[in-house]
């Protein structure tokens, strides 16, 4: 059922139904099921009537203040779910750091295809696999084929890596046949999560030409369980622009509105713990990056996925792609950090990876702070890699 951060606790949605009245009661009856999606499809002005019922009902000195502090839980009590029901799963590419680096490795010659500053990139990924935080992962078995073997073989993957990225929760969607405007994407999008989109190196690159990822990203993808919602992030909208020397984006991609206020800024950071330091609690922070680095933002993934008509659903989940930033220190992958394993990074402890070996946890944490504002924390996604079935 649905809950609250506070602090180190947990509003308890349907502990406190019956103090609320109106849209608001409503809301928090449909957010008190097994999924949110019912909340969710109730649309922004609910959203709003419900974050502002919760945020006054907290405020010390309200009337609720003795009756909600019986329906507050100790976040360490809490068992996670998944926090949305998600029927689709589009996985984008945003990141041109990302897409650079990558490129350089597998196309020399052509690092960035000549489509990517043109075309907010993407396909279409698997939601029966997206597990929450804190569920483990098995390294998945699947064709390989190094350059220099003559024919591929099934075997586990020695290539396992994380991809560090934001999800975007669906809330409302649109009819079959209709686009959604650049402008009109926070009537449609409820709120953002962390998303770690594993990814299986070797497999990849033996299949992905020329349909794409497919067993290489399929056996799963990790969601943080908490949702922010959009409006309070709105703090955190910031500015957005593409260089003059740069293609500027077609009329349906581009508008003054979203000039000022598309971009997000998100601190990022990945750590991963080895088996060696999970005995002390030890994480190894091995880069931070910032969302408002993204190419292509979280409108023009929105106004770009419909502009054919396609029709997004309430719960559908877009993740932005590998976050990274403009230096290497600063890629939200391991292929990126390492070179295709080629450099291995140094951990903390003085261990080094150049990919994720069997008992080691990978752990995104994401928040938003600025001057005068409430700092908002995305809580963490974290996952542990446990030996091939
Ligand atoms: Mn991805």
């Amino acid at each position: 059922r649905g809950g609250v951060a506070i602090g180190d606790a947990v509003l308890d949605l349907s502990q406190i139904i019956d103090s609320l009245d109106g849209v608001a009661q409503v809301a928090a009856q449909a957010a008190s099921g097994n999924s949110l999606n019912a909340f969710m499809a109730m649309g922004a002005e609910a959203w709003s009537v419900l974050r502002l019922a919760l945020s006054r009902g907290l405020r010390s000195g309200s009337t609720h203040e003795s009756g909600w502090r019986q329906a507050l839980i100790t976040q360490s009590d809490i068992e996670h779910s998944l926090p949305v029901k998600i029927g689709d799963y589009t996985d984008f590419y945003t990141s041109i750091h990302h897409a650079s680096n990558v490129g350089k490795l597998f196309r020399p010659d052509q690092p960035l295809m000549p489509n990517y500053q043109w075309v907010p990139i993407g396909y279409h990924g698997r939601a029966s696999s997206i597990v929450v935080s804190g569920t483990d992962v098995h390294r998945p078995q699947a064709q390989l084929k190094a350059p220099t073997d003559d024919v591929p073989k099934l075997a586990p993957s020695q290539k396992l890596d994380y991809e560090l990225e934001i999800g975007a929760y669906i809330g409302v969607g649109n009819a079959l046949g209709d686009a959604i405007a650049l402008d009109d994407y926070l009537a449609h999008v409820f709120g953002l999560c962390l998303l770690n989109d594993w990814s299986a190196r070797d497999v990849q690159a033996w299949e992905y030409q020329p349909l794409g990822p497919f067993l290489s990203k399929n056996f799963a993808s990790s969601v943080s369980p908490w949702v922010v919602t959009m409006e309070a992030l709105l703090p955190y909208f910031a500015a957005w622009s593409r260089a003059a020397d740069e293609p500027q984006p077609l009329a349906y991609l581009d508008s003054a509105v979203h000039r000022t206020t598309g971009a997000l800024q998100i601190d990022l950071e990945v750590a991963l713990q080895t088996e060696a330091m999970r005995a002390s609690d030890a994480w190894s922070s091995v880069s931070r990056s910032n969302y408002r680095d993204a190419y292509w933002t979280l409108a023009q993934m929105v106004a770009h996925h419909t502009i054919n008509g396609c029709n997004l659903q309430t719960g559908d989940l877009l993740g932005s792609g590998t976050q990274s930033g403009p230096t290497l220190d600063q890629a939200g992958a391991l292929i990126e950090l390492t070179a295709n394993g080629k450099n291995p990074i140094t951990l903390s402890n003085g261990e080094t990876r150049a990919f994720l070996q069997d008992g080691d946890a990978v752990k995104m944490t994401a928040f938003c702070a600025a001057e005068g504002h409430a700092r908002i924390g995305f809580g963490s996604v974290v996952g542990r890699i446990l030996e091939a079935k």
